[in-house]
């Protein structure tokens, strides 16, 4: 049913620590909390040899495309093409994708759901991140350091978020989606951090 040949392109082309980075995971060395359970843990782990994930918590696991798959919750072939488009690996579907692809209509309650639930998803991985690398500092810099105050303050703000956006409720999420003054300014303050890592 699907072009089998591009998905082994992708496969080969993609690293999937690089891909799970890219997608907001924060690792030390190869381990990191997993995205799919709430754990305060790294039971998370990736295989760079045989280019696999397994979490020992949850036992989710599988390759580059079924990593995209969960975290953006997007079909094997959307995450093949999302893969594709983010690494820019040019590499060409079949006329059956093709197909898949030109369907037009608006969408449906269902699929705004789903865009929604994405959202909430990608947003909460990023500020996952951010929380990550503020609970770094947080132990790593002097109380004396000029920016030591302004960490903790995020910090604790950070996880507040954190919170909302893995187990709050859908109208609080919603609010946030449509004024997102806080999380925009969170971003562009820390994101660039994160890509560096
Ligand atoms: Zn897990």
């Amino acid at each position: 049913m699907y072009d089998n040949s591009a998905f082994q392109q992708i496969k080969q082309r993609v690293d999937i620590k690089t891909v799970a980075e890219r997608y907001g995971l924060v690792f030390r060395h190869n381990q990191c909390k997993c995205p799919f359970h709430a754990e305060d843990t790294a039971s998370f782990s990736i295989n760079d040899e045989d280019q696999y994930f397994y979490c020992f918590g949850c036992q989710t696991g599988g390759d580059a495309i079924k990593l995209t798959e969960l975290l953006f919750k997007i079909s094997p072939m959307q995450a093949a093409k999302k893969l594709n488009d983010d690494f820019s690996l040019g590499i060409q579907f079949g006329r059956k994708a093709e197909q898949v692809e030109t369907v037009k209509r608006p969408p449906t309650a269902a699929e705004l759901q789903r865009d929604f639930d994405i959202w909430v998803h990608d947003t909460w991985l990023i500020l996952n991140g951010i929380c990550w690398l503020l609970t770094d500092w947080k132990e790593t810099l002097l109380p004396s350091h000029p920016r030591y105050k302004d960490v903790l303050q995020d910090f604790t703000a950070i996880e507040g978020l954190c919170n909302i956006f893995l187990q709050g409720k859908r109208g609080i999420q919603l609010i946030y989606k449509y004024h997102k003054g806080d999380i925009k300014r969170y971003f562009s303050k820390y994101e660039k951090f994160l890509i560096k890592e």
